[in-house]
């Protein structure tokens, strides 16, 4: 599943459920440290984002200290790799992976046109 850094924050506590039961899933953390949602309407309305912006947490050890995976990609060229090693592995894991706050997701931009999406 895809989540976003913030939207994981807010129920972390289930990193501990997913162990418990040993389920097995993949949970790909798109980190942008803030919450991205409001980040951009904020922007695009002239307002501060700054109590939106909280930092990026390093996800992958917070993972690895409720007993799952985590790894932080910061290499698009070690997806194969690492999708790999989970497929053979099994079990849980977060892959943090850092993101921009710059640009802004399509179905943010198709709902509010007013909010750009620069693309760096
Ligand atoms: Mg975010």
């Amino acid at each position: 599943m895809f989540d976003g850094d913030g939207s994981l924050l807010m129920h972390v506590q289930e990193l501990e459920t997913i162990r418990r039961h040993g389920i097995n899933i993949l949970i790909v953390v798109l980190n942008d440290g803030a919450y991205g949602s409001e980040i951009h309407k904020l922007r695009a309305e002239g307002l501060s984002d700054s109590g939106a912006v909280f930092g990026r947490t390093d996800l992958a050890a917070v993972a690895r200290g409720f007993g799952i995976g985590g790894e932080t990609v910061s290499d698009l060229s070690d997806i194969g790799r690492l999708t790999a090693e989970f497929s053979a592995r099994g079990g849980a894991a977060v892959w943090d992976v850092p993101i921009s706050d710059r640009v802004c997701s399509p179905v943010i931009r198709r709902a509010h046109p007013g909010i750009g999406g620069a693309a760096h």
